[in-house]
């Protein structure tokens, strides 16, 4: 595997590639931000799939994952309407993101 992980595009934190049943032939795999909103990509059939994808920044987050991030992270300040409309705007943003 030579092609590296991009930040998160959420937070701009570390990213690890995780893989599953790590001594099977078939190893799906998905990539998850380990810094500070934790956000992960959805499973794919090979590791060179889950980096491109993350790579592209094309989100396979979800606006439920964006909110559930936020809300993790600021919800003793913000209210639920507020994490919405932060999660519409940063999903907005990474889909206008070539
Ligand atoms: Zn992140």
């Amino acid at each position: 595997m030579s092609e590296e992980l991009k930040p998160c595009p959420l937070c701009g934190g570390r990213a690890e590639i995780w893989r599953a049943h790590p001594e099977g032939p078939k190893r799906k795999a998905w990539i998850a931000c380990v810094d500070r909103c934790l956000v992960l990509t959805r499973e794919y059939d090979t590791t060179e799939e889950a980096i491109a994808a993350w790579n592209r920044r094309a989100p396979s987050v979800t606006r439920g994952q964006i909110a559930r991030a936020i809300w993790e992270n600021e919800g003793g300040v913000l209210d639920e309407i507020h994490v919405a409309e932060i999660a519409d705007a940063i999903l907005a943003l990474l889909r206008s993101t070539p």
